[in-house]
């Protein structure tokens, strides 16, 4: 791993490391070797506090007398000394997360990208003009929130930490970061990245700990005007329940059960990379994975067998040595998947990649499976398993196709296969999710759009230019003059 240029176990407040004011520290543990990598801080109410505070004097502040203009170029500034350290960057994501080398680069990037976008985009949101009664003139004002609380999850730091902090700081808000107990150096770095670029001390903040301590004292912080959370559906309800008590607004992003749809006119050679990558990716790790293949039953043998040689040779190994899949994040998550899989009769097992040969023996390995076989209302059909494994169903038409795609308890992603140009138009509209694929599948990252879910994927939109919306409050001002 590069060195680290950074303390790993302080906690960012008001432009200065400091540590935890309990003085206690976490272990960060390396998925591909079982192995510490570090200590981090456990920040606990105490530093949340602080962290508030320091961004509330940042508003009343230097942060806060910028310009539009200025905070966007301040962030583009920082997306450039990004992707200048895309490199370190990719090698901290890769030791703390287990994703493979390009994948964590690609994150990085993906990460540069969002600041040059939300940068850009920073001075040029506005408001109307409203045409009213005789004697009025009426416009509205798109204003910060204010404090913004981000609660991240492990599985990608720094895409996740682009698209939520990246637009909170473009609209003028102060944020207050709380990266995952699992994963969080690339959160360390981009702090130090972010006072190399000039922000201004409190502008953002970063305080790591657990989810119980630090993430709960930031969810229910009575000074925190908005609260963006990604991750599970039970902590969502805890989170959106804390912040309730504040009556802030609350973006959920939590995860899904995201269907592809092959039709039997579908161009197979272009689909199946996407069939396949989408589901294994970052080890299945992925709120948009799509862990549901639906396949007519008139190319449904031939989807299978050519998905099921793909899966044989994929490889799985430690993130530094850039195989295809990485370990999964904890011992913890392996259990969960593996308890899943304990449901499955051998029978339904269609096919299962690869371990390297070199695995260290403390990672926390696991070998992508493609079931098939299953009734599509089994618990492998219906929740989200977050590691890789994807689930084959045949269908006979565009009826059974959408019964099945809308059901479950998710709407967060949908792709569609096929030529047929009404028909994808149809089910772009019947489909229930935030996002709809129409021969493609994740659109390379997609930095410009939107996206969320409905049900129990969340609420709420991040990404593109929707989030700066999300991240506002309007105001209307209507003067009488006569
Ligand atoms: P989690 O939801 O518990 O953790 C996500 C973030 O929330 C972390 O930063 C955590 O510290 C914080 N958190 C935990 N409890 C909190 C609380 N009470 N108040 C405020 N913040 C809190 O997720 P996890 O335990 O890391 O993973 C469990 C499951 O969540 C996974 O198996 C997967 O299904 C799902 N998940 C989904 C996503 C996603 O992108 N949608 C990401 C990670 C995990």
């Amino acid at each position: 791993m590069t060195t680290l240029w950074f303390d790993t176990d302080k906690c960012l407040i008001k432009g200065q490391w400091q540590a935890p004011l309990g003085g206690q520290s976490l272990a960060l543990i390396n998925p591909s070797t079982g192995q510490e990598l570090a200590q981090i801080a456990r920040g606990q109410q105490a530093d949340i506090d602080a962290a508030v505070a320091a961004a509330q004097g940042a508003l009343a502040g230097d942060w806060g007398a910028l310009t539009a203009a200025e905070r966007g170029r301040m962030l583009a500034d920082l997306g450039r000394l990004v992707a200048a350290r895309a490199d370190d960057l990719a090698a901290l994501e890769a030791a703390d997360v287990g994703k493979p080398l390009k994948q964590a680069r690609a994150d990085a990037l993906a990460l540069a990208r969002y600041l040059e976008f939300y940068g850009g985009a920073a001075d040029k949101v506005m408001g109307q003009t409203i045409p009213y009664l005789s004697g009025y003139t009426v416009y509205t004002l798109r204003e910060p929130h204010g404090v913004t609380g981000h609660i991240v999850p492990w599985n990608y730091p720094m895409q996740i930490i682009g698209r939520s902090v990246g637009a909170a700081l473009a609209m003028g808000n102060a944020a207050v970061l709380k990266p995952a107990e699992e994963a969080c150096l690339t959160a360390l770095a981009f702090g130090d990245l972010a006072l190399e670029a000039g922000l201004p001390a409190g502008a953002l903040n970063i305080v790591p700990g657990l989810g119980p301590e630090a993430g709960a004292a930031l969810a229910g912080h009575s000074g925190v005007q908005h609260i963006s959370f990604t991750g599970s559906v039970a902590t969502g309800v805890a989170v959106q329940a804390a912040a309730a008590q504040n009556l802030v607004p609350v973006t959920l992003e939590l995860g899904g059960k995201s269907p592809q749809l092959v039709f039997d006119d579908a161009d197979l050679d272009a689909a199946l990379p996407f069939l396949v990558n989408a589901g294994v990716q970052n080890a299945g790790q992925t709120c948009s994975a799509a862990s549901r293949i639906l396949v007519q039953r008139g190319v449904y043998d031939r989807v299978a067998e050519a998905m099921a040689a793909r899966y044989r040779a994929l490889r799985v190994g430690p993130a530094a040595h850039d195989l295809d899949i990485g370990p999964l994040i904890s011992a913890r998550q392996r259990d969960i998947v593996q308890g899943f899989l304990g449901q499955t009769a051998p029978e339904h097992e269609l096919a299962r990649a690869a371990m390297a040969a070199d695995l260290p023996p403390g990672g926390f390995y696991f070998a992508p499976r493609l079931l098939a076989g299953l009734a599509p209302d089994s618990p492998l059909a219906q929740q989200e398993i977050f590691g890789p494994v994807q689930v084959l169903i045949p269908f006979e038409d565009e009826a059974e196709a959408i019964a099945l795609a809308n059901g479950t308890e998710y709407g967060l992603v949908a792709g569609i296969w096929t030529r047929d140009g009404a028909r994808q138009m149809r089910l772009a509209k019947k489909l229930r999710a935030g996002q709809v694929f129409i021969n493609n599948y994740g659109a390379g990252g997609g930095v410009e759009l939107p996206f969320g879910g409905t049900g129990k994927s969340g609420h709420g939109r991040e990404k593109g230019f929707e989030a700066l919306y999300g991240f506002s409050t309007l105001k209307t001002v209507a003067a009488l003059h006569g």
